[in-house]
């Protein structure tokens, strides 16, 4: 079997329901620009994965996918994934300039052929170690601005049914902790909170909040400080007794590093992050070994969350899934990452990733292709 083209094409999304009911910022971009990968075969078998974009940076990165990796797979049997992820890693040694995350979601496709070749999910593929996962949901940081809307958020989501509620606050110690204790008063005792401060604190920030966050009995605390902070990290862990939760924005061969001293309680990782379905599944494994979790996170476009739920089927070690804004569970038939009455999301059933794309819905949202 060989791969015989290697498609990309860019699919527009308004970034309006995003922002909504707020108008887009003035300066952000008004569009996300999803690039949508194909891999076709010389058996008429196609595989297809997605990139995350919603920075900008969707034709840069669609451009970069042809131009750079297409010669690496055109030619190569998608079966042979081991084989072509260790050449995308070698090769990214050179490519000082270019993130491990690009051929990272390329690896996905491999895995979606591999599943139709043999008519098996890639959860099934990788060990079927469950059929669903309990999903939180994540408030967006836009949609949670003032004490009232967190407290409107949160009830939302729990009275929709998620297994939990994370909340996404950047405001620091006095803004944050007003807002962390609404939304335990909103939930009550037992139901499972996180909050997730996107790097922007400073150590002592991070502590205050901390201490607040045992007193509020929270999940998990994460990306308090950059993941570069790996010494404050390690003090931090120490020093509260929720669970530091870091490593999201690191690369697979760094994760190790994070876990062999105790400088955080829980790993962070994703298909995107952490190098495909072939990385993913070996942070898993790492974990595994180690005695830690690897709580799986959103990579914030669909076929990728369609990729972590399928690894987070097949194998150990993500207590949940998360569970993002709505805007990024478009173009695919029957919804597959909707969260069920059972507070979970179930991987989908057919072969490889399992979904059915909605090619009329792509058609109508597609603004460039690229081909090689
Ligand atoms: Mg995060």
């Amino acid at each position: 079997m060989k791969i015989t083209s290697f498609t990309v094409r860019l699919v527009r999304q308004s970034a309006e329901a995003w922002y909504a009911p707020r108008p887009i910022p003035e300066g952000a971009t008004p569009h996300f620009d999803f690039p949508l990968v194909s891999l076709e075969t010389d058996e008429g078998i196609t595989g297809y994965t997605m990139e995350y974009c919603p920075l900008g940076q969707g034709p840069g990165t669609a451009h970069q996918l042809r131009d750079i990796f297409a010669a690496d797979f055109i030619g190569q049997d998608p079966l042979n994934h081991e084989a072509i992820w260790q050449t995308l890693r070698g090769k990214q040694r050179h490519l000082y300039n270019v993130t491990p995350c690009l051929w990272s979601a390329l690896d996905i496709a491999l895995w979606d052929i591999k599943g139709k070749v043999t008519g098996l999910s890639i959860a099934k593929l990788l060990g079927g170690y469950r059929d669903k996962v309990p999903a939180y949901a994540t408030c967006p940081p836009q949609s949670i601005t003032t004490v009232e809307e967190v407290a409107e958020q949160v009830a939302m989501k729990k009275a929709a049914g998620y297994s939990g509620v994370k909340l996404q606050l950047s405001g620091g110690s006095a803004l944050d902790i007003p807002r962390l204790r609404k939304a335990r008063e909103i939930v009550g005792e037992g139901y499972p909170l996180m909050v997730d401060s996107s790097a922007v604190l400073t150590f002592e920030d991070a502590l205050r909040i901390g201490h607040a966050l045992d007193e509020l009995e929270y999940e998990w605390f994460e990306e308090p400080i950059p993941d570069a902070y790996i010494l404050q990290l390690k003090k931090l862990a120490e020093d509260i007794r929720t669970p530091v939760l870091a490593g999201e924005t690191v690369s697979l061969f760094e994760l190790p590093h994070y876990l062999t001293e105790g400088q955080i309680d829980l790993a962070r990782g994703d298909v995107h992050h952490k190098g495909g379905v072939t990385g993913l599944s070996k942070a898993l494994g790492l974990c595994e070994m180690l005695g830690y979790e690897l709580e799986i996170h959103t990579a914030a476009t669909p076929l990728l969350d369609v990729a972590n739920l399928q690894v987070a089927c097949g194998l150990r070690g993500s207590r949940f899934v998360e569970s993002h804004h709505d805007m990024f569970r478009f173009g695919l038939k029957g919804d597959p990452l909707r969260v069920h009455e059972d507070g979970c999301q179930h991987a989908p059933e057919g072969p490889g990733l399992g979904v059915e794309i909605d090619w009329d819905w792509m058609d109508n949202h597609t603004i460039d292709v690229l081909t090689a």
